[in-house]
């Protein structure tokens, strides 16, 4: 007795004449993801995708667990599969249900028929199902209006699938399929929830992390990429990181010391913009949230947005740290997070940063500055990180 899932889309459905390019982003999107956990057979008929494991020694549990993160799936359940035919029905419903049945106090059976050729109706195989189920084990109790749980029997093109239940997908749409963003990923907990929306709408993502050795570890450098591995169950995830130390410390040594996280985060967004825009990204993506810290208010957000013409993606910028946390332990970045490596901003932070900052002062503060020098710099020393095994986690 095989197990197999089966993925129903979600918003894909919905789409009419781009139906099939999204179709087939989200089949290679899943063909990618499933390939280093092994050897999976993979189809789509009916709005739902069959993925079956080809031979036993397949880590399912893994498996189950990068479906439920693909995007573009509404909800998926654990099946199994036999012949169209209702004695093999009953069967497996008897081999494979009964031991689930038995730790509810009732069930119901639910059939719903694609092939309108098998010979009996839905309500006539929920019956013939129920009565086996029954007979195997006389202390089952059937509830039709409130059952303990549900057991699905559906007759589709290539056979009969039975299963207990749908688990709820990852929703938003499939991976890739509204182009590719440059993700500003530091080590905390806001940026990689903001990837992982922006993912949710389709977007691949580059990461670019800026570092400042020797201010920042290697740690850190290595907690980022693992974020990053985290996130590419979500996302088609590009990585690079930019060393930062010089340009650091010109801000820190040629600016007023209360503009230096908002002229570090105009710096940021400049050399961010010049290194992507060669790789087909056309926006970037922040964590940041209004009013979360000074450099975060509605003046310091114009301030840093002023420097590029990219269009700049806050996908968290009106909610408060508990919602971004609630996301952050969904996905499983959370504790990747919370480990207590030095991010550069926290380095450089300034005593009294400005608030209420305006272009012209920012302008001024920047004037002993070799902006563009020091961004071309950065953008020839930045590297790209290949997201091992290691980090795939
Ligand atoms: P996070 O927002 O990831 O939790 P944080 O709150 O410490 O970290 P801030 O210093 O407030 O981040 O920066 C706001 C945003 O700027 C981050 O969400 C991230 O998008 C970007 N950012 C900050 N530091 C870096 C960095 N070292 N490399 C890349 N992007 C960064
Ligand atoms: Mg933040």
């Amino acid at each position: 007795m095989k197990e197999l899932f089966l993925l129903k889309y979600g918003e894909v459905a919905l789409k009419g004449l781009n139906r099939s390019t999204f179709e087939s982003r989200l089949m290679s999107a899943l063909r990618h993801r499933l390939r280093t956990v092994g050897d999976f057979r993979i189809s789509s008929a009916q709005s739902t995708v069959y993925v079956e494991p080809v031979d036993e020694y397949q880590d399912n549990e893994r498996a189950f667990e990068i479906c439920s993160r693909l995007f573009g799936i509404a909800s998926l359940s654990r099946a199994v599969m036999c012949e169209k035919d209702p004695e093999a029905i009953a069967n497996l419903a008897v081999e494979y249900a009964l031991p689930i049945l038995q730790s509810y106090p009732s069930f119901k059976v639910e059939a719903k028929r694609s092939d309108k050729r098998f010979p009996m109706t839905s309500p006539e195989l929920c019956a013939y199902v129920g009565g086996r189920l029954l007979s195997a084990d006389p202390h089952l109790r059937v509830n039709v209006r409130e059952p303990g749980i549900t057991l699905y029997v559906e007759v589709r093109d290539f056979g009969a699938y039975i299963h207990a239940g749908r688990f709820e997908g990852a929703g938003g749409l499939p991976p890739g399929c509204g182009g590719r963003a440059a993700l500003l990923l530091s080590g905390g907990i806001d940026s990689p929830v903001a990837g992982y929306m922006m993912a949710k709408r389709g977007l691949s993502l580059t990461c670019v992390h800026f570092a400042s050795p020797p201010y920042t570890s290697e740690q850190a450098e290595e907690k980022v990429c693992e974020l990053a591995a985290i996130l590419a169950d979500y996302a088609d995830i590009d990585m690079l990181v930019v060393p930062f130390t010089e340009q650091q410390l010109a801000i820190r040594d040629l600016c007023p010391e209360d503009m230096a996280t908002l002229i570090f985060r105009r710096m940021m967004m400049r050399t961010a913009e010049r290194l992507v825009q060669s790789r087909g990204c056309k926006a970037l993506i922040t964590g940041e949230s209004l009013g979360q810290v000074a450099s975060q208010t509605l003046d310091g957000l114009c301030v840093s947005d002023s420097v590029c013409r990219m269009p700049v993606f806050r996908p968290l910028i009106g909610m408060d740290k508990t919602e971004i946390t609630a996301i952050a332990r969904k996905i499983g970045t959370f504790e990747t997070s919370i480990l207590p490596y030095e991010d550069c901003c926290t380095v450089f932070t300034p005593k009294h940063p400005r608030t209420r900052p305006d272009e012209e002062y920012a302008r001024e503060s920047e004037a002993n500055l070799p902006v563009e020098e020091l961004v071309e710099k950065a953008v020839r020393e930045a590297y790209h990180v290949r997201l091992s095994r290691k980090y795939l986690v």
